[in-house]
């Protein structure tokens, strides 16, 4: 066993929240190491964000080639390939900028062994560091349904970025994003795709007119969307799986060569780690709970991420983590969740920010909304994807924007305009006098924020 000399900072585990944190810390001028058992740059850069969506827009490009019938066998390895090498690069510019910030990268599995003590272990090897100040960052794993054990013909959202080659067909248990989003990726490729939601509707955390155009694709993609189904058991043999389900009472069952489990995140907060020998607690769902400094129970240690409350998101694990650098810096730096975009890349894309119409009626918060279509938009037009629409939640009086959703092409984009002027407490008619330039997307983004002003004048 070696002795490290002590850090400042410890970071543990180097996914958008533990990599972003450590570099804010050491730019902070704090001497600091971050652990990572796995691949630097964490479940984002290596099986979530970054792959799912090199995937997704290959599955675009393919989908257009197979509509002008020229598709090839061999263009879904490309794409893997394709996806791998941004993959790479990705995980390369992480460990360039801990290393030119000053950063020391420890690789293994780091456990705690006191408030101020993390052992890391990794292959025949093993290393104590002493800390001042940690910053836990350790995110989480796909959720396993107990009657549907990963492996075989079980996929994770893991395994489901891996594949060699396209699956013939395809059953999702769970129609949140994930699932939407790599359903929709397969059935692009060709995949025949089956959804089985529990739930009313897929994507049920947004508004059912947001998420009507996506479903309309969904189904002219071809995915069959079940809805209202409880997967109950499978049958597995060499080449397929059964999932049996109920939906009103009634068994029915679907055959495919893979099952896809996507029905949320566990948070690594359990194992290893060593929360209960420094008493850290955790909640009933494993997460830890934090101030508005992401400082834990105990003072000196933060956490933030996926293992602390609110969306699973890189965004918001990166936010977090520069305010919990900050607070260790001792500035007074706090969390404000009140313009967290979160965004499905499904197509047509999907995005939101802020308050939706239905929870500020929920939090009886009066408000005054305002729409905007893209069916008249001419560089929607021009893109041919001119389904959809923009609306903005505004303060019925002030007319200050609370909330604004998106559904449409490159609404992943189009939303940071709305996620700023959230932030900065802009007006619906800041937004609507901003001069957009045309022929543009953000049109529409303008004229949703004329069309509530309107309204607004007319209750006046
Ligand atoms: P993680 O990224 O989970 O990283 C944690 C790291 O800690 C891991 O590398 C792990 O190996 C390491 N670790 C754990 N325990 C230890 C230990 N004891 N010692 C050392 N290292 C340890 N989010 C978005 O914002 N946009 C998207 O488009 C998006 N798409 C997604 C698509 C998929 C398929 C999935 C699965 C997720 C997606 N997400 C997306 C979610 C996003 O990936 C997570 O919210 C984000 O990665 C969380 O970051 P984190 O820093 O909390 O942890």
């Amino acid at each position: 066993m070696s002795k490290l000399e002590s850090v400042e900072t410890l970071v543990i585990g180097s996914g958008p929240g533990g990599y972003a944190a450590a570099l804010r810390s050491s730019q902070l001028g704090m001497k600091t190491a971050i652990v990572e058992r796995s691949h630097l740059g964490g479940v984002c850069t290596h099986v979530g964000c970054i792959p799912s969506k090199a995937l997704i827009a290959e599955a675009h490009r393919y989908d257009l080639l197979r509509q002008w019938n020229k598709a090839t066998a061999a263009s879904f390895e490309h794409a893997q390939a394709f996806k791998q090498g941004i993959v790479n690069k990705q995980a390369d510019g992480v460990s360039y900028l801990l290393k030119t910030a000053g950063v020391s990268i420890l690789e293994g599995e780091a456990s705690l062994v006191d408030e101020h003590t993390a052992i890391i272990k990794s292959t025949g090897r093993e290393q104590t560091i002493s800390f001042k100040y940690a910053i836990l960052a350790t995110g989480s794993r796909p959720t396993e349904l107990q009657a549907f054990p990963f492996g075989g013909r079980i996929l994770s959202s893991t395994e489901a970025l891996l594949l060699p080659e396209i699956p013939t067909s395809l059953v999702i248990i769970g129609g949140g994003y994930i699932g939407v989003e790599l359903g929709q990726m397969y059935a692009k490729f060709g995949t025949k795709v089956t959804i089985l939601e529990g739930g009313g509707q897929v994507l049920s955390g947004f508004e059912a007119d947001l998420a009507a155009p996506v479903v309309k694709q969904l189904k002219a993609d071809g995915i069959n969307i079940v809805s209202g189904a409880t997967a109950e058991k499978m049958v597995q043999d060499a080449d397929t799986i059964t999932l049996h389900y109920s939906k009103n009472q009634e068994q029915h069952h679907v055959t495919a060569a893979y099952a896809l489990v996507t029905i949320g995140r566990k948070a690594n907060t359990d194992g290893s780690l060593g929360l209960e020998r420094i008493g850290l607690p955790v909640t009933s769902r494993g997460l830890i709970d934090t101030d508005e400094q992401c400082r834990t129970a105990i003072p000196h240690i933060f956490a933030i991420g996926d293992i602390t409350a609110g969306p699973a998101l890189a965004h918001k694990a990166s936010y977090e983590a520069k305010i919990a650098a900050e607070a260790i810096a001792g500035q007074a730096a706090k969390v404000d969740y009140k313009a967290i975009p979160l965004v499905v890349f499904s197509d047509p894309e999907l995005a939101s920010v802020g308050l939706s119409e239905t929870e500020a009626e929920a939090k009886t918060i009066p408000v005054i909304t305002g729409k905007s279509s893209f069916a008249i938009n001419g560089r929607a037009l021009a893109l041919q994807a001119a389904e959809g629409f923009v609306k903005i939640v505004a303060d019925p009086t002030s007319g200050i924007v609370i909330g604004a959703q998106i559904v449409g092409v490159e609404a992943s984009t189009l939303i940071s305009e709305l996620a700023l002027a959230i932030e900065m407490g802009a007006t619906v008619e800041d937004l609507a006098m901003t001069i957009h330039p045309h022929p543009t997307l953000g049109e529409v983004i303008m004229e949703a924020a004329e069309n509530t002003v309107r309204k607004m004048m007319m209750k006046r």
